[in-house]
Formats: structure tokens, sequence, C-alpha cells
């Protein structure tokens, strides 16, 4: 009897066709289910499936035409939809101050080295499929994707979301994940927090004033890391939040509802 009703269930579930959360956009991360065992390639790449069948990939900001999931015998090609992105053209300024300092070089190198080596490791936690919470409560103050222009020099665009909070508020990973980086000073990011959730989906916290972690701590969702500040190149209190899927910046605001919570 019990396996006639097992037999009975199975067969009223079918299998599940390849989904996604979201059309291919640029600069969003897009999470995806199949029946769990069935293989899927992006592009012809292939991607990791959970056993429970999710799976993830990014689509960079500046990212055209179209791209092709194949996921068992299904194949899907979707035109990528694009988005405007904001731009700031500063002209006028002296030249020392849009080209770093030559002295400090070698100390972002070594540090932008330390931070590829991270972004590397790709686990197979399942964080990244969870429900996005906002990692602090506060007011947006940057998005992703805009980009500056200074004397005519295209500058590396924003790759992050910016909540504005006073120093001291903690910084929430957004979901389960595990700590990869944990640096108390970086020249450009300050107290940097990077966490790995699963399958290249990584969020990084930039200008902390505390970093209460370590590499290789396990971090459920909305447990704090570390404390809001201004450390790094900041000119206020605010948490940079970035996520990328494997070397792809993605959108964080596209994961979570449209405004943070509320100050309180
Ligand atoms: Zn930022």
């Amino acid at each position: 009897m019990l396996k006639t009703i097992m037999a009975g269930v199975l067969l009223a579930t079918p299998a599940l066709a390849l989904d996604l959360d979201r059309v291919p956009e640029q600069g969003m991360l897009i999470r995806g289910k199949v029946s769990p065992g069935t293989k899927v390639t992006l592009d012809g790449g292939p991607l990791t499936v959970s056993p429970a069948g999710d799976f993830v990939f990014g689509i960079g900001r500046d990212a055209k035409g179209s791209v092709t999931l194949k996921a068992g015998a299904e194949t899907k090609r979707y035109e990528i939809k694009t988005r405007s992105f904001k731009i700031d053209r500063v002209d006028g300024l002296p030249q020392d101050k849009v080209t770093p300092d030559p002295s400090v070089t070698e100390r972002i190198t070594a540090e932008a080295a330390k931070i590829r080596a991270a972004r590397e490791k790709e686990s197979a936690q399942t964080g990244f499929a969870q429900a996005w919470q906002w990692p602090a409560p506060g007011r947006i103050s940057g998005v992703y994707g805009s980009q500056r222009v200074l004397n005519g020099e295209p500058r590396t665009p924003h790759y992050g979301t910016d909540v504005a909070a006073p120093t001291g508020t903690p910084a929430l990973s957004p979901v389960d994940g595990t700590i990869v980086l944990a640096e108390a000073d970086l020249f450009f990011t300050g107290g940097t927090v990077m966490i790995d959730h699963g399958q290249g989906v990584q969020s990084v916290f930039a200008h902390l004033s505390t970093v209460d972690v370590q590499v290789g701590d396990v971090v459920k969702r909305g447990q704090s890391v570390g404390k809001i500040g201004m450390t790094g190149r900041a000119t206020g209190p605010h948490l940079h939040w970035g996520v990328y899927w494997r070397r792809t910046p993605v959108d964080p605001a596209g994961l979570v509802p449209a405004e943070p919570p509320k100050l309180k």
C-alpha cells in the first residue's frame, strides 16, 4: 500500500522543466531549478547543479546578445535584457587625483591578488538559493553599475550597492555562507569580509570598522560578520555590498526587496 502511494506521488510530480527565477538581464544573478540529476550547461560550459536541482549564473553588466542554457534534453536561448547605467563625467581634475600614487601600487597589487584568490573558491554550498535579505538597515547611497568618467578616462564601474548607516551598525550575511576572506584594513576597501554562498556566488562587504569573523567561519543568514564603518577609501559610513558570480560582479539590489529596512 505504502509503495503504491509513493509511486502515485512520484507520478503526480511532473519532471521539473528548466525554470529560472528571472529573465537573463545585464548585471543580474539568475537562479534556476531543474529535476535533481539534470546536467546543465551555459553557453556550452557546465554549471554545478545541487542535489536538490538548484543552479545559478550571473550576467555581466555589459553582456550583450543572448545566452543558451541546456538542461538535459531541453535547450533554451534567452535574449539578454539590457539596462542603462548612470554615468557621471567629471572633467578638469588635476591628473594626480585621477591616477593613484605609485608608492601604494605594490600594496594594491598584493591585496588584489589576495581578493582574487578568495574569489576563485567555489563550493557546493546552497546559501545562494535562499531568500536574500538586506545586510543592513539604512538608505541606498550608491547603485550597481554606475560609472565615473574622470578627465575622459572611464573608471571601473561601481560594482555594488551602498547602504548608508551609522558606524557600528551590524553587517549581516544576506544568506548562509562561509567566510573566505576577513581583512581588517585593505587600501581601497578597509575592513573587508568575503562570504562564499556556493556555486561561485559570493558577497563582499567593504569599509567595515570591525571584522568579527575569521576565514573558515560558517555563518547563517542574518548573522553579523562585522560593523559598518568608513575604513579604506570611503567618504562617509556605509556598507559597500558586492555580489559576484565567479568573476562577474552582479547587482545585489536585484536579490532583495526594493528598499533596505529603516534604521531604528
Ligand atoms: Zn560602494
